[in-house]
């Protein structure tokens, strides 16, 4: 007998299931709202304009370097840059003193992608702190369930979405918070363009999310995965964190995915930024390191290479950079203008129902509202994939396919 036959069954993954079966499904007119990914308006990949460039530029410098072991914290110049456009330093004036810039309150280090900065820092603060319960949004990425309960933390929800408007469910979240979590519990935050719902906290509701961690001892966790990607404008989806900083005496951490604001999924480029107080910054942050460098060398050494080189080439130079703004800018526009169209559609289809929401949410997801019964019925009928809460990720849409979307949900809501 095998040492395996009583394993515990895992469900599969919904996001990479739902793919696999639009992958096999036959139908000329099926269409993929299931996963997180950029389409063009042919509905193909895209990889960016610049990060082509990049690729390039790295290819024929033929440095017989690009293939050693980076250091176990990783690649130190894409960090700063990483770090720079979380915390924006460059705004700050310059000066010699890092203390005054804030700058050595952070101590980065690379991840594999956002997936891998999220379990660092879930098992960085578990040893670390003992926090006795994390918070995380309901509902959320289904991915943070699996990474808490890996980092064995027991969980609770606090009631994120309110359905009936489509909006983030802010005095219910503050009360939750308010009456049943405990100093030195985790809270779990979307830095913008939550997923799955697409609906954000306003400026005023971040204020008051940060008096509450401040009131409660609570340690922010921002999900940072959606940085230009949801407004087209990197300092705008940065603000909630840039706020956070700026309090001074809060500590948190980021964890920071290039995923898709510079379409290298599969490279798996990202950071995890600890912030630590800034009465204590210098004296901790060399420990922080040396216990991120300990937890990574014991799991895979160091994060890879590739991505995290395109990435600081391009932020490191300044027409690059420009050029990357333009990338993201193209495809910001492209969603915002699918979330319109699709928001019309149904308006002249005259489906029941109020379609508002799906104008006024952001990034790459929306809760388009239907029930679990109904996406399986839009499956079956009309081979149109999307999760079965209800998430369609916008960017599955294009010119071709969005009037027969429309058609199929009404379908569905009638
Ligand atoms: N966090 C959220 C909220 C996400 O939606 C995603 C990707 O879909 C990630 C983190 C991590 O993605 P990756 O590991 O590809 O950076």
């Amino acid at each position: 007998p095998s040492h395996f036959t009583n394993l515990p069954q895992i469900p599969t993954d919904e996001p990479f299931a739902v793919n696999a079966s639009y992958i096999k499904d036959t139908y000329p007119k099926k269409v993929n709202l299931g996963i997180g990914v950029y389409r063009t308006n042919k509905g193909d990949p895209w990889p960016l304009r610049v990060v082509e460039d990049a690729e390039k530029a790295i290819y024929n410098a033929q440095d017989i370097s690009r293939h050693e072991y980076l250091s176990i914290q990783g690649d130190r110049e894409f960090l700063r840059l990483a770090a720079d456009l979380v915390f924006d330093f460059n705004s700050v004036q310059p000066c010699a003193d890092t203390t005054q810039s804030g700058l050595d309150r952070v101590t980065s280090i690379q991840t594999v992608s956002g997936t891998g900065a999220n379990r660092l820092g879930a098992e960085f603060l578990t040893r670390n702190i003992s926090p006795g319960n994390v918070w995380i949004p309901a509902p959320t990425w289904a991915n943070h369930h699996t990474i808490w309960d890996l980092a064995g933390v027991p969980r609770k929800e606090y009631p994120y979405y309110n359905s009936s408007t489509g909006e983030f469910n802010y005095e219910e979240t503050l009360q939750t918070l308010r009456t049943s979590s405990s100093k030195n519990d985790i809270l779990v935050l979307h830095a913008c363009a939550h997923n799955p719902t697409g609906a954000d906290p306003s400026r005023e509701q971040w204020e008051g999310i940060l008096d509450v961690c401040k009131e409660k001892g609570l340690i922010p966790f921002f999900d940072l995965a959606y940085q230009g990607f949801a407004s087209g404008n990197v300092g705008k989806d940065g603000w909630a964190i840039r706020r956070f900083f700026e309090e001074g005496g809060i500590e948190f951490v980021v964890a920071q995915s290039f995923s898709k604001n510079f379409g290298l999924y599969g490279q798996r480029v990202g950071a995890l930024h600890v912030v630590s107080s800034s009465s204590a910054a210098q004296g901790v942050s060399d420990d922080i390191l040396a216990m991120l460098c300990h937890l990574v060398r014991g799991e895979y050494s160091m994060a890879p290479r590739g991505g995290a080189e395109i990435v600081r080439r391009v932020l490191g130079n300044k027409e690059l950079r420009a050029r990357w703004v333009e990338d993201l800018d193209t495809m910001s526009t492209r969603i915002l203008s699918m979330r319109k169209a699709l928001f019309e559609e149904l308006v002249a289809l005259g489906t029941p129902g109020d379609w508002g929401h799906v104008v006024k949410q952001i990034g790459m997801f929306t809760y388009v509202g239907l029930s679990e019964t109904q996406v399986f019925a839009i499956r079956e009928r009309h081979h149109v994939y999307m999760l079965k809460s209800g998430r369609i990720s916008i960017s599955g849409l294009n010119e071709t396919n969005v009037r027969y979307v429309a058609m199929a949900i009404d379908d569905v809501e009638r």
